[in-house]
């Protein structure tokens, strides 16, 4: 265990805990990590005693200029150092009331600190005092569930869980960072917690989800949750595509299978977390779009155009920033089926053009999207579509070179067209110019100057408009 304590700095806890008789011990993730062989910048300390103390005292001996962060609410204190972050805490004792995840507080053993964590494998502590220096303390077996991947909760989870229920979403993030599974009696009071999540805060529980949906294989930590119950109070959006309808011997598939398996599939193509998020929102249109026709089995129009509504509410109720993150999030809802529609029809460069406008710099995200959504249906679709997709790609590269199409400035301002005609600002000049744009778009004129220029005067004349002499 003493290789997880090569950093100097816990040789210097040890000596100034020995001076005053103190206890202290590094705790929690930092110790879980090392033994996983993780790498991790945060070190918990936990110290039988006072923690601010402690860290004031630590900083002095590292150097006269260092500054610590107080958190006095929750008797702490944090110190950076060499890139880590390093927090002092005393040990407590802690105690819940039903109506709020802040706990009664008292000082307590190391013990009593250790059975208020969340899980086995994060009650693990080492000591950093003399006579014990690097001894592990594993009250709970954390060790051996570290070994089998075991996410369990230390004492009764079921108590556990509902003191504060935040601990429900850690599961599932941690059983999905870490790729662990979680113990069945665990994950059963998961399901009978599951509607305590109401009394966490929109940001926590976010938190938790941006954790999962950049871990390695997301499609874990979504299946949990909707096993559970959970998912349909966070994000009863995606809880709703679960299911599969059949009529008529005709069925469709089911959605939130499906959406989970896109999420994994562009995750593997890109760490981007908005694209990922774009993934898990891609179909939430569908359940309201949804119809059955007896001729052409099941639909789902407009879900892209739907979604796309959607998906600013969603942003804001889960405290998602609502800025070009959130845009970019909603055009790629919005776009998703535009490049496999291409594919499916004779590939026209107005249509491909059209694309590049309206994706702009989004494009090759949005081909990863539409690959990902293609490569996790079933196998004849599969089969049916990559080919032409493959082209797609290669006309998009062809007619971007071309035409310039993508961040299209428009060759003839509408300055130019208000002074061309004498005329201030008013709806005709948001016409020819919306005309002129169509116009390169449909292939009508080039993308140049002149062309632009000689169709704005014929556009105006169609308007009524005479040039200045
Ligand atoms: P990571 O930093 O990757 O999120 P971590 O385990 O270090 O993982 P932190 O949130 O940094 O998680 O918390 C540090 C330690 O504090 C945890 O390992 C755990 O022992 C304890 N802890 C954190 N949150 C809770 C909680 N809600 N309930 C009980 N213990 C918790
Ligand atoms: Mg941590």
């Amino acid at each position: 265990m003493k290789n997880c304590l090569s950093n100097r700095v816990f040789r210097l806890i040890s000596d100034i805990v020995a001076e005053k008789g103190q206890e202290a011990y590094v705790i929690g993730g930092y110790v879980r990590d090392a033994l996983l062989g993780r790498p991790s910048k945060d070190i918990d300390i936990v110290t039988v005693g006072n923690g601010i103390e402690l860290a004031r005292e630590v900083a002095k001996k590292l150097g006269a200029q260092r500054k610590i962060t107080v958190y006095r609410n929750f008797g702490t204190a944090m110190l950076q150092h060499e890139g880590y972050e390093i927090e002092f805490v005393g040990a407590r004792k802690e105690s819940y009331r039903n109506d709020s995840r802040k706990p009664v507080v008292e000082n307590g053993s190391l013990e009593d600190d250790q059975k208020r964590r969340d899980f086995t494998v994060n009650a693990l502590a080492i000591s950093l005092n003399k006579e014990s220096f690097g001894r592990l303390s594993d009250p709970f077996s954390g060790i051996e569930d570290l070994r089998n991947k075991i996410i369990r909760t230390p004492l009764d989870p079921e108590a556990t869980f509902s003191d504060d229920p935040l601990r429900m979403l850690r599961a599932v993030r941690f059983a999905t960072q870490l790729e662990f599974n979680i113990e069945q009696k665990t994950f059963n009071a998961l399901a009978n917690n599951r509607e305590r999540i109401l009394i966490v805060s929109a940001e926590r529980i976010t938190d938790e989800l941006n954790k999962i949906l950049i871990s390695k294989t997301p499609s874990k930590g979504f299946t949990l949750l909707e096993r559970s119950g959970l998912l349909k109070h966070i994000l009863p959006e995606l809880d709703n595509l679960k299911g599969v309808e059949i009529r008529e011997g005709k069925k469709h598939k089911d959605n939130f299978l499906h959406t989970v398996k896109v999420v994994d599939s562009v995750s593997r193509l890109s760490d981007n977390l908005w694209l990922r998020w774009a993934a898990l929102l891609h179909d939430i249109g569908k359940p309201a779009t949804k119809r059955y026709s007896t001729e052409t089995g099941w639909s789902f129009h407009g879900h892209d155009y739907l979604g796309a509504k959607m998906v600013p509410e969603i942003f804001k109720k889960l405290r998602l920033p609502l800025n070009d993150k959130m845009k970019y999030v909603k055009k790629m809802v919005q776009l998703h089926l535009r490049p496999i529609n291409l594919a499916k029809e004779e590939i026209t460069d107005s249509a491909i053009r059209r694309l590049l406008y309206e994706a702009g710099d989004d494009l090759e995200d949005l081909m990863l999207l539409c690959e990902a959504d293609i490569t996790s249906q079933n196998r004849e679709i599969v089969k049916k579509y990559l080919n032409n997709f493959q082209l797609v790609r290669e006309k998009l590269k062809e007619i971007e070179e071309k035409d310039a199409i993508r961040n299209f400035q428009p060759p003839v301002k509408g300055e130019e067209i208000m002074e061309t005609f004498g005329i201030g600002p008013c709806r005709e000049v948001g016409k020819i110019k919306n005309a002129i744009k169509e116009a390169i778009i449909e292939g009508t004129i080039g993308n140049n100057y002149p062309q632009a220029r000689e169709f704005m005067l014929k556009k105006g004349e169609e308007l009524g408009l005479t040039p200045k002499k």
